[in-house]
């Protein structure tokens, strides 16, 4: 049997890659147009450099046939939500591609594009990176450079008992968007029509990364954290590197509308919303004497932060409570392995 002719995808060579698609969005002089072994980047005078990366493959962090720009997008978005938790402003990030042989000129042409949007709205560039051929599914790895003032960066081992405890935004959203995402039936049992069910799994394709809440982080928090395995996980990891206990009251926990009616249709989702991971919200305890003020900061800033428990003396448990009674949800969340 003979086989049809396939034409093969136009791809351009590792160099020409390089020269049309990252090139163009490599415009600090220091990046030396990409054209080098290396690149140059000071932090501004009194600042220090925060660094941090996120790996993510197909399949594990996006579903291969997402969207090239919304995959560009959260790879880049997850390490400025890493940043904003340290109360530093994003400067520059480095992106590392294993590509597999599944992508052509047009998936990268969006690819690129999801980057230049995202450099324009948060104010970076591209410094450099590498790109290799891989024989697994695609693998991104985005390294984020961040700055603040020099010792000023937030850790996640601050928190003390009296602290209380809030988060930003809206918690559960991205986990119940990827059920929806691969099971679009389930918009039935959870009872949301379209627009519920599109804000649900924007939000897990999206993330929103709450860089505009680093400067209240840093002038209030004792201790943040972002929240990318889960509600549960990540306060237990505050709390065991604090050494506090950290109560959480669930009817507290902020629900976006379709969030609170899939709830609503199943009470089991809540626990869906508080273990599940993917939120990319900030967890900041702060001391009580700076909540007024955090609150205001986080208004202005544009983002809403919400107060979902306190931090007391303990060993560094997570307690779910609702209506005084504790809830035993555990604080597993995503793990590798
Ligand atoms: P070297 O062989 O010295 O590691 P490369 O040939 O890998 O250099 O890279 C050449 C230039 O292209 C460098 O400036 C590098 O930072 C940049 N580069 C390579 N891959 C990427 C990528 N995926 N994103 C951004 N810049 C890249
Ligand atoms: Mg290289």
């Amino acid at each position: 049997m003979v086989k049809a002719a396939t034409t093969p995808p136009e791809r351009p060579h590792e160099f020409e890659l390089i020269s049309r698609y990252f090139a163009p969005l490599a415009t600090d002089p220091g990046c030396l147009g990409l054209t080098d072994d290396a690149a140059v980047l000071s932090p501004d005078p009194g600042m220090e450099l925060v660094l941090t990366k996120d790996l993510l493959a197909a399949g594990v962090h996006f579903l291969p046939d997402d969207p090239a720009d919304a995959i560009a997008s959260k790879s880049l978005r997850v390490n400025l939500s890493d940043l904003a938790a340290k109360g530093a402003m994003p400067r520059a990030y480095m992106l590392g591609l294993a590509l597999d042989d599944t992508w052509n000129a047009a998936w990268m042409e969006s690819f690129a594009a999801g980057l230049a949007r995202d450099q324009q709205s948060y104010g970076i560039t591209l410094f450099g990176g590498d790109t290799i051929r891989a024989a697994g599914g695609l693998t991104i790895s985005v390294t984020a450079m961040g700055q603040a003032p020099i010792g000023k960066a937030v850790r996640r081992n601050g928190a003390k008992p009296g602290d209380i405890l809030f988060v930003s935004g809206t918690i559960g959203d991205a986990a119940l968007g990827l059920r929806l995402r691969l099971d679009p039936a389930l918009a039935v049992p959870y009872g949301l029509d379209e627009a519920e069910c599109d804000h649900l799994v924007s939000r897990y394709l999206l993330p929103q990364p709450r860089v505009a809440l680093a400067l209240a982080v840093r002038n209030h928090a004792a201790a943040a954290m972002d929240i990318s395995d889960g509600l549960g996980a990540d306060a237990a990891h505050m709390s065991e590197s604090s050494g506090v206990d950290i109560h959480i009251d669930l009817d507290e926990v902020p629900l976006s509308s379709a969030a609170r009616q899939a709830c609503k249709a199943d009470a089991s989702l809540l626990a869906t919303c508080v273990t599940g991971g993917d939120d990319f919200e900030i967890l900041a305890a702060v001391p009580a004497d700076k909540a007024e003020s955090f609150v205001r900061a986080a208004r202005a800033a544009g983002v809403s932060v919400s107060k979902i428990g306190t931090c007391v003396a303990g060993e560094g448990a997570v307690l779910f409570e609702q209506g005084g009674k504790p809830v035993p949800l555990g604080a597993s969340g995503f793990r590798h392995f």
